[in-house]
């Protein structure tokens, strides 16, 4: 029997926050076909190898297909009721605050701005955090600090026009494999266009790289106070867009470049690139985020960038990628526990007004909640009583995972919504809710350079399967906020944020997408990507070029920094591991996981150990080794190579609890916070390794 052939659907990948757009083929048996979409902007018809395995990746093996409470199966009203029941219990006895969301830069806009309005303006707590905070919240906070707003203010195209690219704490070629593609298409083209890559671990992304340095782990705060003050030397400063340069210069000029660990030559060798070339561009990803000074790190980069003027005009600026597909949409609609939709401020009385009107919001929070560590502390104390997961595994992804996921085995209430049956949190779940997956779901996403784009349904939804919007809204309805929670499609969720964007942008708001506040359902389906902002004489592009800034004086903030040093490395646990990704799996792997593909380029968890390392510890190729920290333990498959520097392995983040051998990398990572952005610093951990 022949099946009729399904239209194309035009979507977007749910990996990275590149945003590539996908040209999707259902073959109406549960088959997908997928290739790049020429038209969009972001990919212009290019996938990775992540992107082009998504048709395997849409099969309902491993899927959670139907509600359960206590592990046994529930209607979805039975579910949705006893959620909603012991909430409105929960706060009635503790308080709003008792109650704390954990939700995922994976979710799509409106599934994110439901969230936030369920708990920021109805539960009346600002106690959602997002696995975002993880992710990218050093930058958040860092551009806030010198531009007194979230914004990002190049474009893509920017690393194709520039003639210096640098890339520090990011290995593109892996992570964000389009964007990579494109910047190595335009060095073919134009040779001249040098590539610097600072990483202290030899990644694919050195193969394109002119300049490949090196420093010591953490110093990258250090390097780049050395260009300012190098910037200076040179009179390279532009005084009139900027404030705070003097104290930046003296805290700056404080640093040696013995610091940096590198040789002077190759100091000069970056200084005089960076220095030489107008259009500059300094990418800069994990590496940077994932410290605990990385708001500081983000910000000794912004400062070069503000006091060269060297922002906000083509092929020049600093450019924060993020990880994760819709981690931009997450701050847009105020995911984090710090922040309000549409960019306002959750400690601003005026901003809380505004929004609390927009929503006839009846417990507006007043503060700001718990930031994800935060969170899950409160979770081990007590002081959380329910809580609810949404799209995310924080048992094995949070740092001192396995801390975080006994403390939330001792919750009182634990609703998790998943697409999976099994991940390591869902296991520890009262109430389980099962939610629609990509291709099964409509929405929208911004990718890291701010282009809003479609992802949508392309099959009918695995089993009993709801999207997480809708699921948020059931339970709003349920606690008694019927009219708030009242929408019929996700077309209606982006309108009303657009709209609020308007409200926003008289507020002083950069996040501006009222163009479409009046969008209806069929111009919602038909939607281009498209950059914001877009109101009233608004039309995406670059911010700052123009000197202009959110600031309170309306000029680029510089901030001095102190560079900090790395958590100390002792005799117990000798090592520094450097934490990171690979190139074909994505976060826990529940998605990538399921290709066969992807799993056949690195199948199994793993150390890479410097040869002397190896040999001091006696350790050979492919033998096992358990590698400690104070928080807990892994057990790793050797890999000898000079990739990594001496003293410092490197392991990738993937594997959890079901995997063998135990390759559970946030089990060992402390949970050391920035005190400016709350992010964990992620990327590194003192550890002793020993033979298996
Ligand atoms: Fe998907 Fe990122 Fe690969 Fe693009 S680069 S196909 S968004 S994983």
């Amino acid at each position: 029997m022949t099946h009729p052939a399904k239209p194309t659907i035009r979507t977007t990948c749910p990996y990275c926050g590149v945003g590539c757009g996908v040209l999707a083929n259902a073959d109406g048996q549960g088959g997908l076909s997928v290739r790049g979409d020429p038209d969009h902007p972001a990919n212009l018809g290019r996938l990775c190898v992540k992107g082009s395995a998504l048709g395997e990746t849409v099969g309902h093996g491993g899927r959670l297909l139907a509600p359960q409470i206590g592990g046994r199966a529930a209607t979805w009203d039975e579910a949705l009721d006893l959620v909603a029941r012991r909430f409105a219990q929960t706060i009635a006895r503790h308080g709003p605050d008792s109650i704390a969301f954990y939700v995922s830069g994976q979710m799509l806009t409106e599934d994110y701005y439901v969230a936030n309005k369920l708990m920021k303006g109805f539960i009346g707590s600002g106690n959602i955090d997002t696995n975002s905070r993880l992710c990218m919240a050093s930058s958040v906070a860092g551009h806030r600090r010198a531009f007194g707003s979230d914004t990002v203010p190049g474009l893509y195209e920017d690393l194709e026009l520039a003639d210096t690219v640098v890339l520090v704490g990011s290995n593109l070629a892996w992570c964000h494999p389009v964007l990579y593609q494109r910047l190595a298409a335009a060095k073919e083209k134009r040779p001249g266009l040098r590539v610097v890559v600072i990483d202290p671990r030899r990644t694919a992304t050195c193969d394109i790289a002119d300049l490949h340095l090196r420093p010591a782990p953490g110093s990258d705060a250090a390097l780049f106070n050395l260009l300012l003050s190098e910037l200076s030397r040179r009179s390279i400063i532009c005084r009139d867009d900027i404030d705070n340069i003097e104290d930046a210069l003296t805290a700056a000029n404080a640093v040696s470049p013995q610091a940096t660990g590198l040789a002077h030559s190759q100091l000069w060798q970056f200084y005089d690139l960076w220095c030489g070339s107008e259009k500059v561009v300094t990418v800069y990803s994990q590496g940077i985020n994932q410290s605990d000074s990385g708001t500081d790190k983000v910000n000794a980069i912004l400062n070069c960038h503000l006091a060269s003027g060297r922002i906000g005009r083509p092929g020049m600026g600093p450019f924060s990628v993020t990880g994760q597909p819709n981690a931009m949409g997450g701050r847009e609609v105020g995911g984090l526990a710090n922040m309000l939709a549409c960019h306002l401020d959750i400690e601003n009385p005026d901003h809380r007004r505004a929004v609390r009107d927009f929503w006839g919001a009846p417990g507006m929070a007043e503060r700001p909640g718990l930031k994800a560590v935060d969170m899950f502390h409160a979770v081990e104390q007590g002081r959380i009583k329910a809580l609810w997961v949404i799209c995310t595994n924080p048992a094995a992804s949070m740092p001192d995972a396995d801390r975080v996921a006994r403390a939330i085995a001792g919750c009182d209430f634990v609703v998790v919504s998943e697409t999976a049956a099994q991940t390591d949190t869902s296991r520890l779940a009262h109430v389980l809710l099962p939610a629609t997956g990509w291709g099964e779901k409509d929405g929208t996403v911004t990718n890291s350079e701010r282009r809003i784009s479609r992802q949508r349904r392309i099959m009918p939804p695995a089993g009993q399967a709801r999207d997480d919007w809708r699921i948020l809204a059931e339970v709003g309805r349920r606690m008694g906020w019927p009219e708030a929670f009242a929408w019929n499609g996700p077309a209606q969720v982006f309108a009303e944020h657009a709209a609020l964007s308007g409200i926003a942008g008289g507020l002083g708001s950069d996040f501006d997408i009222s163009a479409h506040a009046d969008i209806s359902t069929a111009d919602y389906d038909r939607l281009e990507p498209f950059l914001w902002p877009q109101g009233a004489g608004k039309q995406g592009g670059r911010f700052f070029g123009d000197g202009r800034f959110h600031t309170p004086s309306g000029r680029g903030r510089l901030v001095p920094v102190t560079p900090r040093d790395p958590q100390p490395l002792n005799q117990d646990y000798p090592f520094r591991l450097n934490t990171g990704r690979i190139r074909d799996q994505w976060h826990t792997m529940t998605r990538t996981g399921l290709s066969p593909r992807l799993s056949r380029h690195l199948a199994e968890p793993f150390l890479e150990l410097h040869p002397l390392d190896a040999a001091r510890l006696g350790l050979t190729p492919a033998v096992l080794a358990e590698v400690e920290s104070p928080q807990g333990r892994a057990i790793l498959r050797v890999l000898v190579t000079e990739r990594v520097a001496q003293g410092h392995p490197f392991a990738p983040i993937h594997w959890t609890g079901e995997t063998a051998p135990a390759g559970r990398i946030g089990a060992l990572l402390p949970a050391l916070t920035d005190p400016v952005s709350g992010q964990p610093a992620l990327k590194s951990a003192p550890v002793a390794i020993r033979p298996f």
